[in-house]
């Protein structure tokens, strides 16, 4: 069988630990004998970030956005413990935000559903894609211990020097004060990159917050997402037979239970870091959960939503077997040569990828799993595999539908 060609490459973040070891044997076993796979390379590896004093991972983000599509490998954010282990030269940022920056990008999470694994919320028989804004709120708030008979006043003093002052409490006791805030520019981007991926990906879109209480910060992200829908998304959205709306969170949550999912669930930060988790535990393993940045000018990063699996790491490098589920970073690669073949008009690379998903599904549904999947699956005969044998299981239902 000829190999698929490319045309531009992706753009290829190697990671860390476990992860390290899935993508390597990904590559070899899935995609380099059906493609003549293309890619600009950057390691991301900690090691090479030290030594590059983590440019490495300002040029993957840079040539993220000059070829449009990256895949990414998980990749450690050092802490102490970190330091130590890789005799690190300093605690660098998480790549993730570093290259989140860059593309001032939203992120995407949606889990892969197969048979066998039910969500805890049975009704829910398609994926439910959160997407989180990744600005301001309570990540970066300002807070303040009070301390009784104080007062506390929210004051903004413009350029002029004018005040404008609203008294938050008086403290007859002692107590506690934050301030919050988000941007105009940053809520639009995150407006824009919702609206283009539920246009991309075919699915209508929810978005919620809590204007009704706050009349003047929640309801100027529900302004921004009606002005930007009406002026530049609506006909589109009515095009493709979608919808957009907007309701309370509240709300949202309800019908969110009561839904069979199919839907992107656009959240505010803090919205999106609870329901995230709720989302992807409700649907069965972190191990099945995708990611995607999109950046508002229409760049895209996949990458699966777990980290680099250390236990895992730890047992392989003392020789011992180990069965890590690679469903969440091959998805991150089938989604990438997808978009890379709609961009490139290559629809070989497109359907090389809808396949290589449906045996990875396909063999999880023979009964054929790692282990955290086989802990969930109510499958009568299922068999747990090891790291690798999973993929070459998955190459045998790959070739049969190759050939098909
Ligand atoms: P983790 O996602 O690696 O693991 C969390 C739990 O889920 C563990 O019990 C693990 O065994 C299980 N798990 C996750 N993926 C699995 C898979 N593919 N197969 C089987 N089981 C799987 O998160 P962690 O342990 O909190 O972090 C480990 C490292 O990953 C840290 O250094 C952290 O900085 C990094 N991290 C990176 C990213 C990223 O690059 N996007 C995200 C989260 C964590």
């Amino acid at each position: 069988m000829e190999k698929i060609q490319m045309k531009t490459p992706l753009v290829e973040m190697d990671g860390d630990e476990m992860t390290r070891i899935l993508w390597k044997l990904i590559k070899q076993i899935l995609l380099e004998p059906y493609i003549d796979l293309k890619t600009d390379y950057y390691d991301l590896g900690l090691k090479h970030r030290d030594e590059t004093e983590d440019k490495v991972t300002v040029d993957a983000a840079e040539a993220t956005k000059k070829y449009g599509v990256g895949v990414k490998c998980a990749t450690i954010t050092p802490n102490s413990a970190r330091m130590k282990e890789y005799n690190l030269h300093q605690m660098w940022k998480s790549p993730n935000g570093t290259i989140r920056a860059i593309l001032d990008g939203t992120v995407f999470r949606a889990p892969v559903l197969v048979k066998g694994v039910t969500p805890f919320i049975p009704t829910w028989k398609r994926p439910i894609t959160i997407a989180r804004h990744a600005y301001g709120d309570l990540y970066k708030n300002v807070e303040l211990s009070v301390p009784a008979g104080a007062k506390a006043e929210l004051v903004v003093t413009d350029k002029d020097g004018k005040e404008t002052r609203r008294t938050i409490h008086d403290f007859d006791g002692a107590g506690i004060v934050q301030g919050l805030h988000n941007l105009d520019g940053s809520i639009a981007s995150f407006a824009q990159a919702c609206f283009n991926y539920a246009l991309a990906t075919h699915q209508d879109l929810w978005f919620a917050a809590k204007d009704t209480i706050s009349k003047i910060y929640d309801h100027r992200f529900k302004d921004i997402f009606q002005e930007i829908y009406e002026k530049e998304y609506q006909k589109k959205f009515e095009k493709a037979g979608i919808t957009y709306f907007y309701t309370l969170i509240d709300d949202a949550v309800a019908r969110v239970i009561r839904s069979n999912g199919g839907f992107i669930w656009a959240c505010k930060n803090y919205d999106g870091d609870v329901m995230s988790d709720m989302v992807a535990t409700a649907f069965g393993s972190l191990a099945m959960m995708t990611s995607v940045l999109v950046s508002p000018t229409g760049e895209y990063e996949y990458e699966a939503a777990h980290g680099t699996v250390q236990r895992h790491y730890y047992k392989y490098l003392k020789g011992e077997p180990t069965s890590t589920n690679s469903i969440a970073t091959l998805f991150a690669w089938t989604g990438a040569l997808r978009k890379r073949g709609e961009l490139d008009c290559l629809p070989n690379l497109m359907s090389f990828a809808g396949k290589l998903e449906k045996a990875a599904i396909q063999t999880i549904e023979d009964g054929i799993m790692t282990g955290d999947m086989y802990r969930l699956s109510t499958l009568r005969n299922k068999k747990k595999v090891g790291t690798e044998e999973f993929l070459q299981e998955i190459n045998v239902h790959l070739q049969e539908l190759l050939q098909a």
